[in-house]
């Protein structure tokens, strides 16, 4: 395939050129499959487009990681098939569709997990309309600011209450495990399935004005297409090397899963509250290779090894109900 990569940005005088070629001659040499072929410049615009020749569009953006573009620009890129790709693609789709799998094992997951904590009250249906009103304020606000809302600005939305009301409601959704606050209780850390910090979860929801947010862990990523019926991707690894892994979800279906034996490990060593424990541990792997080496070192805690859609199931029962009570 050719890929035609686009980038908004001036470049100076031939000195600059001259560097930019020799960078990408050097970086693209550096991945099997991926060759530049020229430089093209759009008439009347500070923009010029690259012609790369590419294996896939794995082995693209793995260069592109290599070589980003400089500070402040932006890119994109196009995929220009060959016939023979096209015609290969339309008669044998690559596009997956794999709903979630009730499986008896997920099903148990689930009902062992209801048994130690209070999914009554995450999925509001033990809480008052205010510690609904405002744990559905905190979960609908994240993915539009792309991170968990301060206490000062929940309390802005809420101040027809007293600060002291919030911080007792606030208080109570900790307790139910709802959202998990920091020792000094000052700062919401997670808002499943929501993170207040980086995780190997990133999750983009296609959505007008929503911005990419940090998911808990690989089952909470999978349920957020759930709980706001909207199509997401995850970009996330393996957490036993590394490498990359991205699930398209559409539709409430994985549409495009890389690579196709993702597996996800399922903690079961429940303690104190899900932060600190089960979503810690709860991880995609790049294959079951890689998951018995991980776990050959480390070999203690409970959990279970799911496929992709056994989680993704799980994912619906933690989250599609999150919301529902308004
Ligand atoms: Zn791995």
């Amino acid at each position: 395939m050719k890929i035609l990569k686009h980038v908004k940005y001036r470049i100076k005088d031939t000195t600059e050129l001259e560097r930019l070629i020799n960078h990408i001659n050097n970086t693209s040499s550096k991945v099997n499959g991926v060759e530049f072929k020229d430089i093209f410049f759009l008439k009347s615009k500070n923009e010029f487009v690259l012609e790369m020749m590419c294996v896939s569009e794995e082995k693209y953006l793995e260069w592109r990681d290599i070589c980003p573009p400089p500070p402040g620009a932006r890119d994109w890129y196009e995929v220009l098939l060959t016939k023979q790709e096209y015609f290969q693609k339309v008669n044998n789709p690559d596009i997956l569709a794999l709903k979630p799998e009730p499986t008896e094992l997920a099903k148990t997951i689930f009902q062992e997990t209801c048994s130690v904590e209070n999914m009554e009250a995450k999925f509001g249906k033990t809480l008052s309309k205010k510690e609904n009103d405002v744990k559905n304020f905190i979960l609908t606000q994240s993915p539009i600011l792309g991170r968990i809302p301060s206490i000062n600005e929940i309390n802005k939305s809420f101040s027809h209450f007293p600060l002291e009301k919030l911080v007792s409601i606030l208080n109570k959704l900790d307790q139910f495990d709802v959202i998990h606050l920091d020792n000094d209780r000052t700062t919401i850390m997670a808002a499943y399935p929501f993170s207040g910090s980086e995780t190997a979860y990133i999750v983009t929801l296609k959505r007008e004005g929503y911005k990419k947010i940090y998911a808990m862990c690989a089952i909470d990523a999978l349920g957020i297409c759930f709980m706001f019926n909207c199509d997401v991707s995850i970009d996330s690894m393996c957490n036993h090397c590394g490498e990359k892994i991205y699930v398209e979800i559409k539709d409430n279906k994985i549409i495009s899963l890389k690579p196709k034996n993702t597996l996800v490990w399922c903690d079961r060593e429940y303690s104190c509250c899900a932060a600190t424990s089960l979503c810690k541990n709860t991880n995609f792997f790049y294959s079951e290779r890689h998951f018995a080496e991980w776990r050959n070192n480390n070999p203690n805690g409970k959990g279970n090894l799911l496929e992709i859609t056994e989680a993704f199931y799980l994912g619906k029962l933690f989250f599609e109900n999150r919301l529902k009570n308004k």
